[in-house]
Order: structure tokens, then sequence, then C-alpha cells
């Protein structure tokens, strides 16, 4: 079978048509403000609602706590069309925090939170990484310090994703910090409406995925009730984590394998009309053999990443095969968007141009959901 001819196994009537009118979704309400969002470096606020109203957030929660009652497979399309269209937009972090609300919240939580964030009303955010801790968790220094029916947080977090606008913020905390190893880590719910004693810093200047909001957190003396403690038992938070983060990083992968393929036709467009020593570029041999070459990884990289979608929808893919998934992808998402700007020449380097950009957008696959060196621990560890 060509490449071309290739179709994805987990697509299906009712996930093709759910991709047909996300596409319309993002080409016709985000796409025309990219320019606003990556200035102003977040989304603009109305954008979550009008998400929600679509049913791009919260594809594959269940229909009862107003999901789209879909699986991986919904999810998969949202982020390959916002990939497609070149946007940066939190709603992984929107869908993790739902997963953890959903695997271990009580159920008043989970009427309360997860139907509004299925509709957009509700932000949510997860501050793990500190200034001091990111790939070594343990080593944080947020306590939560019981005080009759509340904890009080204080610390601080840093590189926080939708925390500009997130209402309710997933924190990974101490409420002892003598306890060591897996059970030194909570998760709390913070509800952070008013709260006193928290504080949003303002934007960090990133590199790339400037219309994404990516902010420090300031807890001084914060109250959380006590009900509020992930699972409702202190300690359960590493382990929460574990099991949940291949989610987030097989939601990595599926970015990064789009939007190869998406600066493959990119590149694809630009050397056919390109011109250069008398003839498109497409006509000189080291064009056509660096986009052979890249056609050929992302081939590979989609047939491997369909496999593991399939493989998560079953219920069958472990850990180290999301950690394989995340570290090879991400890898080969930016070997072939180097590539493709190299074919672009010196426009490949102007941010006006979407190559540019997905190029700048990309670096950080390979860090953020677990630096890819400890997706190879992960895989290692296996052994
Ligand atoms: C744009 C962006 C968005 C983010 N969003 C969020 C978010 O929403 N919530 C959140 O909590 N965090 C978020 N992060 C943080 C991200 O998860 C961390 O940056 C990442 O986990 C790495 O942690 P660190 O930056 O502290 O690097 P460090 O842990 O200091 O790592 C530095 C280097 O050392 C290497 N290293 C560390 N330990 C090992 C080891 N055991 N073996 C081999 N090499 C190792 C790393 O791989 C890396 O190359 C975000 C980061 C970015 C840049």
């Amino acid at each position: 079978m060509t490449s071309a001819a290739y179709q994805s196994r987990w697509a299906s009537e009712d996930v093709d048509a759910f991709r047909r009118s996300m596409r319309q979704f993002v080409e016709k309400e985000f796409v025309p403000h990219q320019a606003r969002w990556r200035a102003q470096h977040r989304p603009d606020r109305a954008a979550w609602e009008q998400a929600g109203r679509a049913g791009l957030l919260l594809p594959d929660v269940a229909e009862e706590y107003g999901g789209g009652g879909g699986t991986f497979a919904h999810q998969a399309v949202v982020l390959e069309e916002l990939a497609r269209a070149g946007v940066h937009f939190g709603c992984i972090v929107q869908s993790m925090v739902a997963r953890y609300v959903a695997a271990y919240g009580s159920e008043t939580q989970k009427r309360k939170w997860l139907p509004a964030m299925a509709q957009g009303r509700l932000v949510a955010a997860i501050a793990m990484t500190e200034p001091g801790a990111g790939s070594d968790l343990q080593a944080i220094r947020t306590t939560a310090r019981r005080e009759g029916e509340h904890y009080v947080v204080s610390g601080s977090k840093t590189f926080i994703t939708n925390a500009a606008l997130a209402g309710l913020v997933c924190v990974a905390v101490k409420t002892d910090p003598k306890v060591t190893g897996m059970r030194s880590i909570s998760l709390l719910m913070m509800e952070t409406g008013q709260l006193p004693g928290y504080r949003v810093g303002n934007a960090l200047e990133k590199v790339g995925m400037h219309g994404q909001d990516t902010c420090e957190l300031f807890f001084d003396d914060a109250r959380v009730p006590v009900a509020n403690v992930l699972g409702g038992v202190e300690g359960k938070g590493l382990a929460q984590m574990l099991e949940q983060m291949p989610y987030e990083r097989l939601c990595i992968a599926v970015l990064a394998v789009a939007s190869a393929e998406q600066a493959v036709a990119l590149t694809r467009r630009h050397v056919k009309e390109r011109t250069a020593f008398g003839g498109p570029l497409v006509e000189l041999q080291n064009t056509r053999f660096k986009l052979a070459e890249c056609l050929t990884e992302v081939h590979v990289a989609r047939v491997f990443l369909d496999s593991c979608i399939q493989r998560f929808v079953a219920g069958r893919l472990d850990e180290p095969g999301t950690a394989m998934a995340k570290y090879w992808l991400t890898e080969c998402q930016c070997r072939v968007i180097d590539e493709c700007v190299q074919l672009h020449g010196g426009y490949g380097y102007m941010a006006e141009y979407p190559i540019a950009r997905m190029w700048a957008d990309s670096r950080v696959q390979r860090i953020y959901g677990g630096t890819n060196e400890i997706m190879k621990e992960l895989i290692a560890w296996a052994l």
C-alpha cells in the first residue's frame, strides 16, 4: 500500500464526521484570531466557550458528565485538526485534569467540574513543575499544611499551561515534607476564583507556541478545603500521575505526527512554486531526495502512531509504549520540520511563514510531558 492510499484504522464514519466538524470550527473560529492570540500570549477567553459549544473539549469524557462520549480517537482528531491549522490551545491539559477528576474525584466533584470544563466555562491547569523541580518531581517544595478542614498552601510553580485563565488547578503538593518516595506527593484541586493567596504571574516569553499561555503561579497561604485532595487520601499523587501521564504523552505524539505531516505538505507546495536555476526547486535532485526522506519518515511515524492509538483505545498500550511514542515521534517531528525549513530557504526563517513557526513551536515537544531523556529511562526500566 502506498503512503497516499494509507488510511488510519481507528477512523470510522463517526470519527470522520467529527473531524469534518472540528476542521470547520477551527478554520472559522480559531485560525482568523491567531495573530491576536500570539500577541496577547493566550487564547481569547471566549474561545474556550466556543470550543465547548463545538464539542472540542473533553470529547472522550462520558456524556453523563457533559463530555462527548467518544474515545481517544476523538481526542486525536481534535489534536490533529489543531496541529494542521497551526493553532495552540490547551485542550490536552483540560482533558488531563478531566481524567484526574473522572478517575479519582468524588461524584460531587465530577458533577461540579466536568460539565463546566466540557462547556469551557471552567478552564483547567496542572501545576507540577517548580523553579527547582521538573523531571525530579519528588523534589517539589510547595507545601499544604493541614489546619482544621483546610490545607494552607504555600510555594510556587512555573511553566504552567492555561494558567492565565484557569479556574481549577490540579496542584502537586507535599502535605508532609518529611515523607519521601511514592507517598510523598498529593494532588490538590484548587478552585482559584477570588482565592486569597493565589496569584498568576505574567505570561512567560517563550521561543514558540506564543498563542498559548504559560505562566508562573504563586501560593501565599492559599486555603483549599480538605475534601479537594484528589482521591480523598494524602500521598496518592505520584501513583495518580504515573497512571495518567501516558494519556498526555500519547496526545503529544499525536500533535507531533500531525504537525510533521503538515510541514511536509507545506514544503511540497513551496518547492513546486519556488524556482531556482531555471526551474522549480522540486526538480533539483537534493530537494526530491530530502522530501522523499521526509515522506518516508512521516509515513513510518503515522503507522507507528496509529498502532499506538489503536492499542490505547483497546486498553493495551503500556507505559513504555507511550514513552516510545512520545520520545520517537517528537524527535521525528523536529527532524522533519528542520529539513522542511531548509527546503524553504530564507523564507523558512521568517515568522510570517507557517513553517518557521512550526519549527519554533515543535522544539518544546521534546521537553514537556516528561523530557525525552526521562522517556528513555521509562523504556529502559521495562528491560
Ligand atoms: C511550554 C511549556 C509548557 C509546560 N506546561 C506545563 C504544565 O502545564 N504543567 C507543569 O507542571 N509543567 C509544565 N511544563 C514543564 C515541563 O513539564 C518541564 O519543563 C519538564 O518536565 C522538564 O523539567 P525541567 O524544565 O525542570 O528540566 P530539568 O528536570 O531540570 O531537566 C534538565 C535536563 O536534564 C535532563 N534530566 C533530568 N533528569 C534526568 C534523568 N534522570 N536522566 C537523564 N536526564 C535527565 C532532562 O531530560 C533535561 O534535558 C511546561 C514546560 C514548557 C516549556
